[in-house]
């Protein structure tokens, strides 16, 4: 029972359901992979950032369970405390030698990472230049730096400028998704380090969906324009290509050594298990030794692309393997996910706060580890249903 000062509780949940913007969190009964099983039914997964079929990887899995047997299951503490496992130095090394980085410092997770990092490089007096389309960890990072916010036009660099025209005092940091997560398109990020170096900003990328996507092997969209060197702040995850869970920052070894002593994350909150660190080990050496699977995801990605389109539907402005197929109200993008459940796809409806009102999608994440007869099985379930609902 809710107390009666928590009563608006129930209300904003009537509210969300009344309003098509509730989200039914699906229970999945075995590991990710191209199918997941719910309600015991196996179901195509197009909902899921396991973009190169990793999560659940017997090469990941084994170096998971060896690191138990030899270094447990908990930190203890955070690492400023109880110290450091060999473990998670071993992580930071490979990452910053896969990202071609100086240097590497690990968090539980991106939101963490991004939590950490902006804080400690600006505050009061400063000023953030941020794209409108930001990752909610970025927005909440930029929040709790207490910095000035000025929010310039997606990926509209003639905004950005006109931006860091404007006075401002401290200073100046300019933060960019480098793959923007609900529409797949890429980051102007040569422009905006540009921008960057004649304004005297500081950058920072957001690499979550760029890892193990974009650049020679899945290095990241710094690797993808070449601009090793000149990207001062470069956050990354290992929640999505890399399989596992866990985030990062890659920048210069002053950076990363100043984080350990002022990113609040590192300080107040334990670090990602043994296991976790392994499995991650793991992912980038796989990464680093073939890109089999970085180009497997491009072939999916562009052959279920272009069947979507053919059909008629709208993906936006889509770069990448995120596909975002558009219908409109968030009421009919939810129809058409639980049409697609019924045809066993899994596929999430997208609306508002994620994404602007009127601008609900279906947001489908086509990974390495399906197979053609999978996307094909998709395409099929996605004519049926566009058809139905009169959308092709
Ligand atoms: N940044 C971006 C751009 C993201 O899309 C996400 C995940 N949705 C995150 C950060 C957070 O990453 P994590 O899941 O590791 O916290």
């Amino acid at each position: 029972m809710l107390s009666k000062p928590l009563g608006f509780v129930k209300d904003e949940l009537e509210a969300l359901k009344r309003d098509g913007l509730y989200n039914a969190i699906r229970t999945l009964e075995g590991p990710q992979g191209p199918w997941v099983t719910i309600n015991g039914q196996a179901m195509l997964n197009f909902c899921s950032n396991n973009y190169l079929g990793l999560a659940a990887d017997p090469r990941l899995k084994q170096a998971a369970q060896e690191a138990i047997e030899k270094y447990g299951v908990g930190p203890g503490a955070v690492r400023s405390i109880a110290g450091t496992m060999t473990l998670h130095q071993k992580l930071e090394e490979a990452l910053a030698r896969f990202k071609k980085a100086p240097a590497v410092i690990s968090f539980q997770s991106g939101f963490a990472a991004n939590l950490a990092v902006i804080p400690a490089l600006v505050g009061k007096g400063d000023t953030i230049y941020s794209d409108s389309l930001n990752h909610a960890s970025i927005i909440d990072g930029c929040r709790l730096s207490r910095a000035e916010i000025k929010v310039y036009d997606h990926c509209d660099m003639e905004s950005l400028e006109e931006r860091l025209k404007e006075p401002a005092a401290g200073r100046k940091l300019i933060i960019t998704d480098g793959v923007f997560s609900m529409d797949g398109d890429i980051a102007p990020l040569p422009e905006s380090v540009e921008l960057a170096e004649k304004y005297g900003a500081i950058t920072m990328v957001d690499d979550a969906h760029g890892e193990g996507v974009l650049g020679t092997n899945g290095r990241g969209i710094v690797d993808h324009f070449g601009l090793h060197g000149r990207v001062d702040v470069e956050v990354g995850t290992l929640s999505k290509a890399l399989g596992v869970v866990g985030g990062y920052v890659a920048g210069a070894p002053e950076l990363i050594e100043y984080l350990a002593q002022r990113g609040r994350p590192f300080l107040f909150s334990s670090a990602v298990t043994p296991a976790d660190v392994a499995a991650a080990i793991a992912a980038v050496e796989i990464l680093d030794s073939d890109d089999q699977l970085v180009q497997k995801l491009w072939a999916n990605a562009r052959y279920f692309k272009s069947h979507i389109k053919e059909l008629g539907f709208d993906i936006g402005r889509s770069e990448t393997p995120i596909t975002p197929v558009m219908i409109g109200e968030a009421a009919a993008a939810g129809e058409f996910s639980r049409r697609l459940f019924a045809e066993k796809v899994f596929a999430q409806s997208i609306g508002y706060p994620t994404v602007p009102r009127g601008k609900a999608r279906i947001r489908v994440m086509v990974s390495a580890s399906h197979s053609r007869e999978d996307l094909d099985y998709g395409i099929v379930a996605f004519e049926k249903v566009g058809k139905e609902m009169g959308l092709i």
